[in-house]
């Protein structure tokens, strides 16, 4: 069952075995999980359900809408950059480009060497992949639906650089090839967490309620025994009745951002742990304007990609956003912008995105909304900018009228090696890092000691009956893609809590 705004505008008070907060990755297989297990389950999610027809080109009222602080959020820090976090039934899959990368086996060694959690190795989580992968239909992105820029993105890195890749494993049926991931999937062909494991967990029973933001977690003694919130109404998010659901367990599955904060409003932070971690990808984006006609808004939105060979936790993709986001970096103003608008159609765009040894924090502000803040150690601008300056060299050699990355001191246009060469120069410092960090993770780590606030279980120390199921549990970055491997833990957890077998076979 599936409750809106206008159901429970007027507040209500219910219970449950187990109420999930938050409706992404993470919530969506736990609350399937855990309804499929026999529990009596509510997921309460913050954000509306996205309709097909509101899955419009239109961005920026978009992001307003569908993304918290309306896609505006930054993380401060070293290098203050935007972050973009979805509020919506599905949370990140419906506006995210639905690559499904496992973790690289030498990260999995790091995590269980760093953690000491045995299942970030072991065959549970290989058997977690492989369930999730199935129910999520993925597979490689067909050649077909690349468009001219996933082709030239794959011409540079893998023709030119030599880096092998491919099509891009994604969670999606049948891909038009219509680069609107950002915006959600009109077509229905992503399969997103709204269109997957959510109704998979309404059919066993879970109630699902949207428009419903959690402000605290309810304790008694040393137990989470519910949570409590108010009603928002989209848009605007002005708040009307109360709610209140009362459950044995509580699963928080609310994000990287939002799980830490709800937990610390809730005075909940065993040894001032929650949110005393913070790990973002790192990397930047270069923009190569070609001779010919892209047309860069057909083909899938992150369509190819190589793991680098070269460059050990650096990754190269294909990307493509609306103009609208693409040209905030891009753009300039004045006449240069309305010059630009028009070599848009000649764009191609790589993204590089790297594993640094990035630190940070989450806390809660006064208004209730994460503060982030991150910092990037110097030694991480070298891998990143050389990274860089071979894409932008492969660029050149297909025959790119020039290359922009947004950093400043680098040369704004570069045209010649020579130009390039200013990537690598000392001057370019952190700080001059121009990117977007959408893969956060890590806020609450999993630890087989106290070092961190969850344990190997996902139950968080201190506290019975509240468990974590999102991208926080993260001992430190990912080094590929976050989503399969959340949705991956999240089914260990929930099935460990539900009674599961660990080793069923992919439905
Ligand atoms: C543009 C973009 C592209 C991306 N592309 C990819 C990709 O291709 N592949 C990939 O692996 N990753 C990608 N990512 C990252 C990926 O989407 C996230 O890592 C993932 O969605 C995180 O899952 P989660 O369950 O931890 O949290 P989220 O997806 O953030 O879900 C948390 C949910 O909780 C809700 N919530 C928060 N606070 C509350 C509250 N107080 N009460 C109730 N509900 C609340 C939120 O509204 C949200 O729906 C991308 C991200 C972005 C923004
Ligand atoms: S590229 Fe288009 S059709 Fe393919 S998943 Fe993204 S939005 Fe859907």
């Amino acid at each position: 069952m599936r409750l809106a705004f206008d159901d429970v505008k007027a507040g209500f008070e219910t219970e449950a075995d187990v109420v999930v907060v938050g409706s992404g990755p993470g919530g969506a297989v736990a609350a399937a999980n855990l309804a499929r297990a026999g529990m009596k389950v509510v997921v309460l999610e913050a954000g509306p359900e996205v309709r097909p027809e509101d899955m419009a080109r239109d961005t920026p009222r978009f992001l307003a809408r569908y993304f918290w602080e309306g896609g505006l959020r930054i993380i401060m820090g070293t290098a203050p950059s935007p972050t973009m976090h979805a509020r919506c039934l599905g949370g990140g899959s419906v506006v995210n480009s639905a690559i499904m990368l496992p973790l690289p086996a030498w990260v999995r060694r790091e995590w269980r060497a760093e953690s000491g959690v045995a299942h970030f190795d072991g065959p549970e989580l290989d058997a977690a992949y492989a369930r999730v992968f199935a129910r999520c239909r993925v597979a490689p992105t067909p050649q077909a639906v690349w468009g001219r820029r996933n082709h030239l993105v794959r011409d540079a890195v893998q023709g030119v650089l030599g880096e092998s890749g491919g099509g891009l494993p994604r969670a999606v049926h049948d891909c038009e090839g219509s680069s609107d991931c950002l915006t959600g999937c009109a077509s229905g062909r992503k399969q997103s967490m709204d269109r997957v494991y959510l109704p998979e967990a309404e059919s066993a029973g879970a109630e699902v309620f949207t428009c419903c933001q959690v402000d605290r977690v309810l304790t008694r003694g040393k137990r989470a025994v519910g949570v409590e919130g108010h009603v928002v109404q989209v848009p605007g998010w002005q708040k009307h009745g109360r709610f209140r659901v009362y459950a044995k367990h509580v699963v928080m599955a609310a994000g990287t951002m939002h799980t830490p904060v709800i937990l610390q409003q809730s005075g909940i932070n065993p040894r001032g742990l929650v949110g005393a971690t913070l790990f973002c990808h790192i990397g930047g984006g270069l923009v190569g304007i070609m001779d010919e006609v892209v047309d860069p808004w057909v083909g899938a939105t992150q369509g190819w990609g190589a793991i680098s060979q070269e460059i050990r936790g650096l990754k190269y993709e294909g990307l493509w956003a609306s103009p609208a986001a693409l040209m905030v970096r891009w753009g300039d103003v004045g006449r240069r912008f309305v010059e630009r608008l028009d070599e848009v159609k000649r764009a191609a765009v790589i993204a590089c995105v790297y594993r640094g040894d990035v630190h940070g924090t989450v806390k809660a502000s006064r208004s209730g909304d994460p503060n982030m803040r991150l910092w990037i150690p110097e030694h991480n601008v070298a891998p990143v900018m050389r990274g860089m300056k071979r894409a932008a060299d492969a660029l050149l050699a297909l025959g790119a009228r020039y290359v922009h990355t947004g950093i400043v001191s680098v040369v704004d246009e570069m045209r010649t090696p020579a130009d390039t060469e200013s990537m690598l120069s000392p001057r370019v410092q952190a700080k001059h890092l121009a990117m977007t960090m959408n893969h956060t993770f890590g806020s609450c780590r999993m630890t087989a000691d106290d070092r961190g606030p969850v344990d190997p279980n996902g139950k968080l120390r201190g506290l019975d009956g509240l468990y974590l199921c999102d991208a926080s549990v993260f001992p430190s970055p990912s080094a590929v893609n976050p989503q399969a491997t959340i949705m991956a833990l999240s089914d260990i957890t929930s099935r460990k809590l539900g009674g599961l077998s660990l080793d069923e076979a992919p439905s």
